[in-house]
Order: C-alpha cells, then sequence, then structure tokens
C-alpha cells in the first residue's frame, strides 16, 4: 500500500524526459512506413511491417506499464516489532520513516523506499524495483528488436543515399541527408541500448540490481540471492511461462517472494501452487512479519482491524512515536 508522501516536485518535472522517448518512437515509425507504408502488395513487406508493429505495440504497452506500475513499497509499520525473527540490525529511513527490508532503498526523485530497487529511469519517470522489473526488462527486449527491425528496414534506403553521396560528392536533395543523418543516430542508439540489455540480462542471470552491481563498498555479498539461472528469471518474471513475453503478472505470473524477505539458505521453493499468487504475498508478508511472538500476532490483527483492540493500537503507536523520536535506541540505523 503506497504510502502518503508530500508531492516531489523533481517527480513530475521528471515527466519531461518521456516526451523525447515518445518522439523517438514516432519518427522511427514514421520513417519505416515512408519506405513501406505503400508497398503492402508484397509479401515480405508484409511480414516485415507485421513483426514491426507488433514489437512496436509490446513496446508500448510495456513502456506503459513500467511507467505506472507501483514498484513496490514498504508495508506500514514493518520492521517496529521486536521479537521478529528476521534481522536485528536494520536500516531506517529517515525520509520515510520506516525500517528499510533487505535490497530496499530511497529514491530521491519518487521521495519513498522501493523494496527492490534496481534504479530510477528517468526515461519512465519511474523506480524499477520489485513488481515492475520485468516490465521494465520486457520493455529493454522489445525496444531491441523494434530497434533493429528499424535498422534493417531503413539499411537500403540509407545506404542508397549514401553511396549516391559518395559518387557525386553532394547531396541531392535535403530529404536525402535526413534519411542518412537518422539512420546514423538510430544505429548508435541501438548499439548503445544492445549494450545496456546485455548488462541487465547479466544481472538477472545473477539476481543482482544496478545498485548492488554498483556498490563495491558494501560488506554484504551479494551472491547470497543467486539461485541459479531458472531459479533467478523465475524470481523477476513469475512461475507461469505463457505470461514471460508479456507485461502482465495476473494471478500466477506474480515475481517469486514478497519483496521484503529474502530466502538466502533453502532458496525459492517452486511446488507450492499458492506461490506468486497475491494471496500468497499478503499472507506471507503478515505470517513472516508478526511472526514469533503472541503480542505480534496480536498486533497484526489489530492492524487488519483497528477497532478490535484500541488499547493494543495506543500501544502500537506510542512505540512507533518512540522509534520516530529516536530511532537508534534499540535498532542500527547508520546504514542509511
Ligand atoms: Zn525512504
Ligand atoms: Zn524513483
Amino acid at each position: 500500500m503506497p504510502q502518503e508522501l508530500p508531492s516531489n516536485v523533481k517527480k513530475h518535472l521528471g515527466n519531461i524526459f518521456i516526451l523525447p522517448v515518445l518522439l523517438v518512437i514516432a519518427l522511427t515509425y514514421l520513417q519505416v512506413m515512408k519506405l513501406y507504408g505503400k508497398e503492402t502488395h508484397r509479401l515480405g513487406v508484409i511480414v516485415y511491417l507485421s513483426t514491426f508493429h507488433m514489437s512496436l505495440l509490446m513496446l508500448l504497452w510495456s513502456f506503459f506499464k513500467t511507467m505506472v506500475t507501483d514498484p513496490g513499497t514498504v508495508p506500514p509499520l514493518w520492521g517496529f516489532y521486536m521479537g521478529d525473527s528476521e534481522q536485528k540490525r536494520r536500516r531506517y529511513c529517515l525520509m520515510c520513516h520506516v525500517f528499510k527490508p533487505e535490497r530496499c532503498h530511497h529514491c530521491s526523485v519518487c521521495n519513498r523506499c522501493v523494496l527492490n530497487m534496481d534504479h530510477h529511469c528517468p526515461w519512465v519517470n519511474n523506480c524499477i524495483g520489485f513488481f515492475n522489473r520485468k516490465f521494465f526488462l520486457l520493455l529493454l527486449t522489445y525496444v531491441i528488436i523494434t530497434s533493429w527491425l528499424a535498422v534493417i528496414g531503413l539499411y537500403f534506403q540509407a545506404a542508397e543515399d549514401l553511396s549516391k553521396l559518395v559518387q557525386v560528392h553532394h547531396v541531392s536533395s535535403i530529404h536525402d541527408l535526413t534519411n542518412i543523418c537518422f539512420f546514423s543516430l538510430l544505429v548508435a542508439l541501438t548499439v548503445i541500448l544492445t549494450m545496456f540489455f546485455k548488462f541487465h540480462v547479466g544481472m538477472v542471470k545473477r539476481n543482482i540490481t544496478t545498485i548492488e552491481n554498483m556498490d563495491k563498498k558494501s560488506t554484504t555479498n551479494y551472491k547470497i540471492y543467486d539461485k541459479g539461472l531458472t531459479n533467478n528469471f523465475i524470481q523477476i518474471f513469475g512461475r507461469n511461462p505463457w505470461l514471460w513475453l508479456f507485461p502482465l503478472n495476473g494471478r500466477s505470473g506474480m515475481p517469486h517472494g514478497d519483496g521484503i524477505l529474502w530466502h538466502r539458505e533453502s532458496g525459492p521453493t517452486l511446488d507450492d501452487e499458492l506461490q506468486g499468487t497475491e494471496e500468497y504475498i499478503k499472507s506471507t508478508q503478515r505470517l513472516k512479519i508478526f511472526s514469533n511472538s503472541l503480542e505480534n500476532i496480536n498486533a497484526s490483527r489489530d492492524l487488519i482491524s483497528p477497532k478490535k483492540d484500541e488499547s493494543l493500537k495506543r500501544d502500537t503507536e506510542q512505540t512507533l512515536n518512540s522509534f520516530r523520536a529516536n530511532p537508534q535506541s534499540s535498532y542500527d540505523s547508520s546504514q542509511l
């Protein structure tokens, strides 16, 4: 459940970065259609245009889903309960006033803590985290496919214009020069994006995020999250192979786990029918966070039904306020 934080100017200004992305997509589409839009009587062109349009549609769908999907928020009051069997030393966010689970980081642009934060992507003006990393990776995949299709489709016209330029040493029209310039920029952009895609695929294979990959000073050994290629892939893309190519989660395609507790020792157990469903995530969040103590279980019931026990609610609020006033009193907050 997203927390209510003051609106952030940087976040709103970030929407400006989306415009150049849409402009590049629109220009590429127009350039391809200018060359092939009228040649729909040839089988090769029909196959090419169909593939190009399908890839472009998936790109726009993935782009939209990456942009609007909540990457993952720390549940309210998470980590305030003593007796929790999970880590005793926790990082505390002074901006959001929450304890940060493993792999969670505060984004200064979004002004919130994000579960399993990968990075803040200005081109979609959203953080890439636990719940939208699949969409982001699909976006990169379809960007690469669409870009290479456009490069292949525009290559012949650009080569023809370039040979004219080399032979007669002057450009016959501004139109030809525009074609050559656009093609050169498209090739450069496609090569850069392909390298970026390769970089992210490498991190998926190791189950590591961009932040963790750049964190050379940390004493944490991030190899502990590496469960093998298949499990690492399923952790992000979910268990349902029918949904792997689509920017959809549904009930069966949710990322594996809850983004809060990471099973270092045993690794994911993928044979649980409920695993990955919304019910599973909600239940594991409640059960694991408030486990091992009768008081904690009572407190979780109080959170679900606040009117059941007003005195317990007051105690919880007092505990919260005392931690907010002095978060170092009982927990380690040195790693912010
Ligand atoms: Zn925060
Ligand atoms: Zn962000």
